[in-house]
């Protein structure tokens, strides 16, 4: 509880908390309940950390959703990473895919079984493993939102300047406003609102959430990831609809600009085309996905290897889809907590450091805090 109680006594979060009770009250009338959607790992994470859910108004919740990318990323694309593994490849990755399941195993434990899977701080460090050792192929494993995929597909330029040929992506690239507009076709969830991922939206910029506000009357605010920043987001969405308007609110501004950062999509631009993508527990969703250009096909891990990457098998049971797609909470799951811990994961939801199981868990569990 150490950092919910520092927080609610801190004199900085006094004013939020009271303007959030007046929100509360000035939609008091308003009909059933306020769902807010929260679409960014980190979000979740400082959410369950300071306790904020507990602090919103009554009948306003905050649901998280698709905003993980290792959780949304499907159980076959890590079967066709180890399956690389099996054919001898050095497979470079960022630590938190290491536990996340695929089908039938894990990369941690393809590595205990010796393969080579070699964890990266940055994407650069994959091009010099691969500079190395020449005679051996490395593919990195390009998974990541709209905030990670310039750094990554700049690989292939550093890799074609340095003259580094046996570099290559496995390339799961996804785009955050698909999976909005998939929230909102979904029956079964009924959103008022969304609060919008920091990171990715000092790359995209304000623009890409105009059409949610302006043709689906979801007011759409831009939040940091400080415990302060989620509240105040939290506030400017409440403003929004107590006063009826439903508008793109930019509450991040030291770290994203309304145009967003137009280098980083150049970059995106000039390696990537927008491609189908399947997303874990949402299924195939059209052009929510990057995939390499044909020009940059040598690059392209899935062709130079002749690989396919399919959906894979869930473990039974699990509830990620559900759970990524803000329709349970993670408690919900029957998994939770017994079957399915941080020490042995069922699923991506409970690996990630931006999870909801792992987030739940580790703060909202009775003991967990
Ligand atoms: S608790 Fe585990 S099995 Fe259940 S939804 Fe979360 S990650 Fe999947």
């Amino acid at each position: 509880m150490k950092y919910v109680d520092e927080f609610r006594a801190s004199p900085a979060a006094a004013p939020l908390r009271a303007r959030l009770g007046r929100l509360g009250e000035a939609l008091s009338a308003r009909p059933g309940t306020v769902n807010i959607m929260e679409i960014c790992g980190s979000h979740t994470m400082a959410a369950a950390r300071y306790g904020l859910r507990d602090l919103l108004p009554p009948r306003v919740r905050l649901i998280s959703g698709p905003g993980c990318p290792v959780c949304v990323t499907p159980p076959g694309y890590v079967d066709a990473a180890i399956e690389l593994a099996g054919r001898g490849v050095t497979i470079a990755t960022f630590g938190d895919m290491l536990q996340v399941p695929g089908s039938s195993s894990s990369l941690a434990q393809a590595r205990a079984a010796g393969a080579r899977i070699e964890v990266c701080y940055s994407p650069r460090r994959a091009l010099e493993l691969a500079a190395a050792e020449p005679a051996r192929e490395v593919v990195f494993l390009a998974i990541g939102f709209e905030t990670t995929i310039a750094p990554v597909a700049s690989l292939v330029d550093l890799a074609a300047r340095e003259r580094v040929a046996n570099l290559s992506l496995l390339v799961s690239f996804k785009l955050v406003p698909p999976a909005l507009r998939a929230v909102l076709a979904d029956p079964d969830l009924s959103i008022d609102a969304f609060l919008c991922p920091g990171h990715v939206s000092a790359i995209t910029g304000t623009a890409v959430y105009e059409p949610f506000a302006r043709d689906r009357g979801k007011p759409c605010v831009i939040a940091g990831f400080e415990p302060l920043d989620i509240l105040f987001g939290l506030c400017g969405i409440l403003a929004q609809l107590a006063e009826g308007r439903a508008a793109v609110e930019n509450l991040y501004r030291r770290a994203a600009r309304d145009a967003g950062n137009p280098i980083a999509r150049a970059v995106m631009e000039r390696f990537l085309r927008p491609a189908a993508a399947y997303w874990r527990g949402i299924g195939v969703l059209p052009e929510s996905g990057l995939v390499l250009r044909d020009e940059f096909a040598a690059y392209d891990a899935e062709k130079r290897f002749g690989l396919k990457v399919g959906a894979g098998r869930e473990y039974p049971g699990c509830m990620c889809g559900d759970v990524i797609k803000g329709k349970r909470l993670p408690a919900q799951c029957p998994l939770f907590a017994k079957r399915c811990t941080p020490a042995d994961p069922v699923g991506p939801c409970m690996v990630s450091a931006e999870g909801s199981c792992a987030a739940s868990y580790k703060y909202e569990r009775k003991g967990g805090r």
